[in-house]
């Protein structure tokens, strides 16, 4: 499941091809993923100048010269490709936008959802701040919004464990599984730990073990998209480095003692039962 660093990678590799470039096709293939699809998307968007893209949380968030916002959540099995010849579309592309391209030539960006967990949104930019899915958003970890101070206030008197507050979107935006367990063994805290027992400096080892994840994470993905010699690869999925996570029963890296893995809220924690406490 995509999350902030895969986010980010498809932002990044989005934003070259789509900024300042005009809208010249819409392909909308069905009325809906997880949720229905803005009505008329399609003639929305024909004809519209993308501003340069950004991303909040999990979602990209495409700004359109007319004063609004494409948002796109890739869902858990959501995933963006960009072509220069026109694609084949298969039976899960439900969405192709088609730009102008600097060279004269177009660019395809096609949405890809086999489980069609995602969703895609317009909306007005200036309903940005109270738009039901960005509105009670955390702060960004990579944001100067973001600090031990921050986590500790919000930690305060939470009974959950810490590895269920890290994926609450509401506290902080972007983490999902699979970068809550690797900051949690990064910082040596068991998932399990009752998240307003955090201390300060507890709070502070966490919240510099996810700033270090995320970051490291970003750096692959910028790596898989410089690597990028497919035509049409699937964007935001990306090989990285992995201390715990998907490693149950492995040696831990640190003490060699075997991974376990815990469900919590039904998703799998991977961790170290010696290196975090
Ligand atoms: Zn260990």
């Amino acid at each position: 499941m995509p999350e902030l660093p895969e986010v980010e990678t498809v932002r990044r590799a989005l934003a070259p091809v789509v900024t300042g470039q005009q809208v010249t096709d819409v392909f909308v293939g069905r009325k809906d993923l997880r949720w229905p699809l803005p009505e008329a998307l399609d003639s929305q968007l024909l004809g519209r100048h993308f501003a340069a893209p950004m991303r909040r949380g999990k979602y990209v968030l495409m700004p359109t010269d007319d004063g609004q916002i494409l948002l796109i959540h890739l869902g858990m099995s959501g995933s963006i490709r960009i072509h220069e010849a026109k694609p084949e579309l298969t039976r899960h592309d439900h969405i192709m936008v088609t730009v102008d391209a600097a060279d004269g030539g177009h660019r395809y960006i096609v949405l890809n959802d086999p489980r069609r967990f995602g969703w895609v949104d317009l909306f007005a930019a200036d309903d940005m701040a109270t738009h039901k899915l960005l509105r009670d958003m955390g702060p960004e970890p990579l944001g100067n919004g973001f600090s031990a101070a921050h986590m500790q206030t919000v930690f305060a008197n939470l009974k959950s464990p810490v590895k269920n507050a890290l994926l609450d979107q509401r506290l902080i935006a972007g983490i999902g599984n699979i970068y809550a367990c690797e900051a949690l063994f990064k910082a040596g805290i068991s998932p399990r730990r009752r998240a307003g027992s955090i201390t300060a400096g507890r709070a502070e080892k966490l919240v510099h073990a996810i700033v270090t994840v995320l970051r490291a994470a970003i750096a692959e993905g910028g790596t898989s998209l410089r690597d990028h010699v497919q035509p049409g690869g699937e964007i935001g999925y990306f090989v990285q480095q992995l201390s715990v996570y998907g490693r149950a029963g492995l040696p831990c890296v640190t003490c060699a003692t075997p991974i376990r893995t815990i469900v919590q809220s039904g998703r799998s924690s991977f961790y170290c039962s010696s290196c975090q406490r």
